[in-house]
């Protein structure tokens, strides 16, 4: 092409150029523009695709993820379609009741008919609340019927799905067999409220269902009682036999107490030797000491262990709400103080509480604390009150008497402390504390050359039945060189009765070393003459109450008639104690009672005021006699 050399056909040829070159511009935009926004949707396009398969790739590593979870995991998953009311379950769902896939129907059914009798009711009426208010997870526990027929304790846990009105259209959710973790729970529990030995509900549970009794009685109007019952001298079987024998006794002492209740009432171990009975829904108080009365009974049967044939007794408390308190630990309370009564009239009987009990039982607790005391304080002394022969008024000897002089309280009489001393088991020392004072000061009136027969001890049956008494009374007799033959020991009818088979035996063993024995307080307990014919005792001491009223009372007079007749047929000694009257004497000495003590001819002495005593009626008491006064002789002694 030639181009034309003007300025006017340069500047047309300059005007068709520039169109040329803008069109050209406008389309090489134009291009880069389309090539841009092709790479630019090129490259959202691959993006995209990318980010596709990268949620592809992760949706897949959870499904499978989810997929190992729901293999590895030992718990079953549910998904219940509400709208549709289609279930499934998953084969491990399934497994954990007992059954393969095809067994269990995805159906709702297959839950509901395998729910626990007592749970149905409550967990269908939570899961129909639950769908009504939908509000955070659906959580329960309840029992499932295992293909065993055995029930699992499941714990459910789901989440729900909700339409866009808030309604719960689906539940998704865990099913978690908790069985062993209920059934620990379940024996840490039984543990915490029961007594291991025994098997008996322990204190807590009482205090619970005394709780429960309460509330009851109160809608009701009845009455709840509480027996507090302690087994009496119980100590003394682990003592002598060992733990193992006191641990199988205690167990069948909960049979026995179980075995004489209605299957309603409570019957606990509180500790030691301790058990209470909780009975409710009783409307007379006769009915409650009926069965006070059988449960006595059967635990006064003998007990068979590891060869040993043994009697125990227990003593009842009884209180009763609500008139002796509305709460737990104040009823139990009362039933203590009560128990601590029946123990100090006799043991072997059951008392009700009453406000005047509570103040005994403090009573109790100082006392015993006071008695250690008095037993590093020197704030014992023996006390001895004379004999005599009823035939001659000879001076035959002296009972020892305990006394305890307390620094605040002055002269505590030995009824009140000798019982508690007893229970504490302080008895052992105090008992062998008067054994050797008394025999070490008469052997030191004998050096003395004051004239005596005997002196005599009273000794506790929980003393003598100890298996080292034996050896302390000949070494105490050896220490203190008392000849065997001047020492007498008094033991209670009462004990000896009850310990009747094994009795025989010790005072035997007593009656080779040379001592005599005499039956204190007789009359007052129901000997077996049987029994009484075998003993091998010296002496019967007809009771004070007896003594009393010789003068006054037939039926007295023939019981103390009686006492002396069988002792003689028994060839033993006969006793009276507690003579105050010049008649009552004269009844004595009439019918032949060979020895006679009481206020009428001295009263219990000190030591001092026993030497001068036996100094001055060293001739014999018979001048007394027949000056028939009846005034008390320390004051003869202090003359
Ligand atoms: P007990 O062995 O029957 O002792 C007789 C009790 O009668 C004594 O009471 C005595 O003081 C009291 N007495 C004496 N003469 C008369 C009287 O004319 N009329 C009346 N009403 N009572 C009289 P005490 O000293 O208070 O002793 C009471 C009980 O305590 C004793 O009864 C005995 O069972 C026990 N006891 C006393 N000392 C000891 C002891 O050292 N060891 C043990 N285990 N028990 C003891
Ligand atoms: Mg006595
Ligand atoms: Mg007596």
């Amino acid at each position: 092409m030639r181009f034309r050399h003007n300025r006017s056909g340069c500047s047309v040829f300059g005007a068709g150029l520039f169109g040329v070159v803008r069109n050209f511009h406008a389309q090489v935009v134009n291009t880069i523009r389309l090539v841009v926004e092709r790479e630019s949707l090129q490259e959202a396009v691959l993006t995209g695709a990318e980010q596709l398969h990268k949620t592809e790739h992760a949706l897949h590593t959870t499904e499978l993820r989810f997929g190992h979870v729901l293999e590895s995991s030992l718990d079953g998953f549910w998904d219940w379609d509400i709208i549709n009311d289609e279930v499934h379950f998953s084969p491990r769902y399934k497994e954990q009741l007992g059954f393969n896939d095809h067994e269990f129907p995805n159906e709702f059914s297959s839950w509901e008919t395998r729910l626990h009798p007592d749970d149905r009711d409550e967990i269908l009426a939570k899961v129909h609340a639950y769908l009504k208010k939908t509000w955070g997870y659906w959580d329960e526990e309840f029992r499932l019927r295992h293909k065993d027929g055995s029930y699992k304790w499941i714990l459910a846990r789901a989440v729900p799905t909700l339409d866009p009105d808030g309604k719960p259209i689906k539940l998704t959710g865990v099913h978690i067999d908790i069985t062993d973790r209920v059934q620990a729970e379940r024996k840490i529990k039984y543990l915490a409220y029961h007594d291991w030995l025994t098997k008996l509900p322990n204190r807590m549970l009482l205090h619970d269902r005394l709780g429960h009794a309460f509330a009851q009685a109160k809608r009701t109007r009845s009455r709840v009682f509480i027996l507090f019952i302690d087994l009496d001298r119980f100590k003394h079987i682990n003592d002598s036999l060992g733990h193992p024998v006191g641990d199988a006794v205690l167990r069948k002492v909960a049979k026995r107490l179980v075995e004489e209740v209605r299957e309603v009432d409570t019957v606990a171990r509180l500790s030691g030797d301790e058990f209470a009975v909780l009975i409710e829904n009783v409307s007379e108080s006769e009915n409650v000491i009926l069965i006070a009365e059988n449960l006595l009974a059967s635990l006064r049967k003998p007990f068979f262990e590891e060869g040993h044939k043994f009697y125990l007794s227990a003593s009842i408390g009884i209180s009763v709400y609500p008139d002796d308190g509305n709460e737990p630990a104040i009823l139990l309370k009362n039933a203590d103080a009560a128990m601590y009564r029946a123990k100090s009239t006799g043991r072997n009987r059951f008392q009700f509480y009453s406000e005047e009990l509570t103040k005994a039982a403090f009573r109790h607790i100082k006392l015993e604390s006071g008695l250690r005391q008095a037993l590093l304080q020197n704030q014992f002394q023996v006390y001895y009150q004379p004999k005599i022969c009823l035939k001659s008024g000879r001076i035959l000897g002296a009972e020892a008497l305990l006394r305890w002089l307390h620094p605040e309280e002055g002269f505590i009489s030995p009824q009140d402390f000798i019982p508690v001393a007893e229970e504490s088991g302080l008895i052992m020392e105090i008992g062998e504390w008067v054994l050797k004072q008394a025999c070490a000061e008469a052997a030191a009136w004998m050096r003395q050359g004051l004239v005596f027969d005997q002196i005599a001890v009273n000794v506790s049956g929980i003393q003598i039945q100890h298996i080292e008494f034996v050896r302390l009374v000949r070494k105490t007799l050896e220490s203190t060189g008392l000849p065997a033959g001047c020492l007498e020991l008094e033991v209670t009818e009462n004990f000896l009765m009850k310990e009747a088979e094994t009795s025989a035996g010790f005072l035997g063993d007593l009656r080779q070393l040379g001592i005599s024995i005499a039956i204190d307080d007789f009359g007052t307990g129901y000997s077996s003459l049987s029994y009484l014919a075998c003993f091998p005792v010296n002496k019967l001491k007809i009771d004070r109450s007896f003594v009393r009223k010789v003068c006054v009372d037939e039926q007295n007079a023939e019981i103390a008639r009686a006492i002396v007749n069988l002792g003689h047929t028994l060839n033993m000694k006969v006793v009276a104690e507690g003579i105050e009257q010049e008649p009552q004497l004269e009844f004595l000495i009439r019918e032949g009672c060979d020895e006679g003590q009481g206020y009428l001819i001295a009263n219990p002495l000190s030591h001092d005021e026993f030497v001068a005593f036996l100094k001055h009626y060293a001739s014999g008491f018979s001048d007394f006699r027949q000056s028939g006064t009846s005034v008390p002789h320390k004051s003869l002694v202090c003359d």
